[in-house]
């Protein structure tokens, strides 16, 4: 299985959705409407919708986060291609900052049972296992997932602060 073409499988694989700029919410329902045009992917389930407080510089909106399920006969790096044009889609320029202000950020938080470390593409996603905003809606649609390498998704859990995290109430 190498870049760009299809694997013979499906698999399972989890994508973490965050937007903070011109109503984010609205960027997400998007998101995941592109993702369903995605080839040789289905979206099986979205979380619900969270908005938590922004990582990194402070000086900027509030983000909303999601996890989609899907399946998927995607190779990963495929996969991130298809996810980094529908970022370009949605407006978002390749250079666009790290942890800065963002229309949509689509990361790829695991696929099947893969452990991936090359230039660009790190499955499962590095910051996962840190980051209550990707951990809390994804144990709303996976609850007895584990990360390869990480842990079982209850244990990373229970080391995150979930305080600044809030339910929309609009769900996805
Ligand atoms: P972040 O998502 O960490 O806030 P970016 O969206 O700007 O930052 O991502 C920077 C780069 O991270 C992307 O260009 C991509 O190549 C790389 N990357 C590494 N692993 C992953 C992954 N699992 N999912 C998505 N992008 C990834
Ligand atoms: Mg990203």
């Amino acid at each position: 299985m190498t870049g760009g073409g299809a694997a013979r499988r499906w698999q399972p694989a989890y994508v973490a959705l965050g937007s903070n700029l011109d109503d984010p919410a609205a960027q997400l329902h998007a998101a995941v409407l592109a993702m369903r045009a995605l080839p040789e992917t289905r979206v099986v389930l979205v979380s619900p919708f969270y908005r938590s407080p922004p990582m990194g510089p402070q000086d900027q909106p509030a983000f909303v986060n999601a996890v989609a399920g899907v399946l998927t006969r995607l190779a990963a790096t495929a996969l991130l291609s298809g996810l980094k044009g529908i970022e370009r889609a949605r407006g978002r320029p390749a250079d666009a900052p790290r942890w800065g202000p963002r229309l949509i950020d689509l990361d790829i938080i695991a696929l099947g049972r893969q452990q991936l470390a090359q230039p660009g593409l790190t499955i499962p996603h590095a910051g996962a296992s840190a980051r209550a905003f990707v951990l809390k809606p994804l144990a709303d649609i996976a609850p007895a997932l584990e990360l390869p390498g990480m842990g079982r998704l209850e244990s990373l859990l229970a080391t995150v602060d979930l305080a600044g995290l809030e339910p929309l109430e609009s769900l996805g």
